[in-house]
């Protein structure tokens, strides 16, 4: 195992402190929990001289979830998101991802702000420095090429896998920064910019936030909607601690025998949490096989799982594919009777 190498470590205590020393740390890098920086470091993939410490910003470690809003602190940990009643009752999508993220550990020191942020992953960039050096490193890092797909023209695909970000963003999230400039706040999904598009300026899996570098995320919030059912699921090699192969949250109204609203996200996929575009058209009528096809249909199109991980892309998107459907017919059939028992939405 690779030594730590030397840095400084700052505990702010409040939100003008962590601010002020981002301004004077320029080369400075945030640290909630550290359960996924630490080991980047350790691996030599990142090596800030400067750690700020945000668990110690009491003011970011709120939580209230009430059935009017959902309001997260940046430095709230997993395990208090996953247990807060208000948040289980009202938001159990968050609640339940909160409690898939990796085991007891990671969830009792891991932190909204760093699961958000989550840096992307790849089995060609989580290794040792010994490990890329002798592969001669990816562009992800000090490399020209990307191993994934070598015709990429600088495109990184690294997948981002942080299961909050999906959960919330089925229910329309904003995220809060702060920076030396004030304060702003944008959708969750435009917080996202891994399309990882050769056409385009947009992001990829190494350019994948909208955060500039001296700002902090410091919450997360929702509004609450009335007969909202919502749910999250993963797959994962070891279920008891491992990052997921695929993550699905899910959020729908059911009026009577009609869907009149339905949100699918997904993680562990693509370089961005990707909210599926096109499932309103998926409204209006009971759910039946026309609407899972479209379902998949959509998934198909959207979801772009490269060979980032062990587990090959096209499993992955299968899996995502699968997830949804299951998740889906168990929220249409929550609190009611399966009316067509025949069409194969058994709850799962
Ligand atoms: C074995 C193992 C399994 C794991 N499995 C999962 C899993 O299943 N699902 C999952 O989602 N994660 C998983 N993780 C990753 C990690 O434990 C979680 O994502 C955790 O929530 C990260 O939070 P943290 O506070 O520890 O982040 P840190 O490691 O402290 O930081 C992560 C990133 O966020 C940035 N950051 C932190 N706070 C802020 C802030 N306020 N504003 C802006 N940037 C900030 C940091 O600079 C860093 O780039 C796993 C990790 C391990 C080691
Ligand atoms: S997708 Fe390509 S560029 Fe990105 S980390 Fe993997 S190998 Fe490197």
């Amino acid at each position: 195992m690779d030594a730590l190498p030397e840095f400084q470590l700052l505990r702010p205590r409040t939100l003008g402190e962590a601010l002020a020393a981002r301004t004077a740390h320029p080369g400075s890098q945030l640290i909630g929990g550290g359960t996924d920086l630490l080991v980047n470091i350790r691996r030599g993939i990142v090596a800030p001289p400067v750690l700020l410490d945000m668990t110690g910003v009491s003011e970011l470690t709120q939580i209230s979830a009430d059935e009017q809003r959902l309001e997260i602190g940046a430095s709230a940990t997993l395990v208090d998101v996953a247990a807060h009643p208000g948040v289980v009752t009202n938001y159990p999508t968050v609640a339940q991802a909160a409690h898939g993220v990796a085991g007891p550990t990671q969830r009792n020191m891991g932190t909204v702000g760093g699961n958000l942020c989550l840096d992307t992953r790849c089995i060609f960039y989580n290794q040792s420095t010994w490990w890329r050096a002798a592969n001669n490193h990816c562009l992800k890092t000090t490399g020209d090429v990307c191993y994934v797909a070598p015709k990429s023209h600088g495109v990184c695909f690294a997948t981002f896998s942080g299961d909050l970000a999906p959960a919330l963003l089925v229910l329309g999230a904003q995220i809060d920064l702060a920076g030396p400039g004030g304060r702003r706040t944008l959708p969750l999904a435009d917080f996202y910019i891994g399309h990882a598009r050769h056409d385009t300026a947009s992001g990829d899996g190494k350019n994948y936030l909208a955060l500039a570098p001296d700002e902090i995320v410091i919450a997360v919030r929702a509004k609450h909607t009335p007969r909202l059912r919502s749910g999250y699921d993963k797959i994962r090699i070891r279920r008891s601690i491992e990052y997921p192969v695929a993550g699905v949250a899910v959020a729908l109204t059911r009026d009577d025998d009609a869907l009149a609203d339905l949100r699918v996200a997904f993680t562990g996929t693509n370089p961005r949490p990707v909210l599926l575009e096109g499932t309103a058209a998926l409204c209006g009528s009971p759910l039946d096989e026309r609407v899972l096809a479209g379902l998949d249909a959509l998934v198909r199109d959207q979801i772009m799982a490269m060979k980032t991980t062990f587990t090959p892309g096209h499993y992955r998107r299968r899996v995502a594919g699968v997830l949804a459907r299951r998740l889906v017919a168990r929220l249409w059939a929550q609190g009611s009777e399966i009316r067509d028992q025949g069409s194969g939405l058994a709850t799962a």
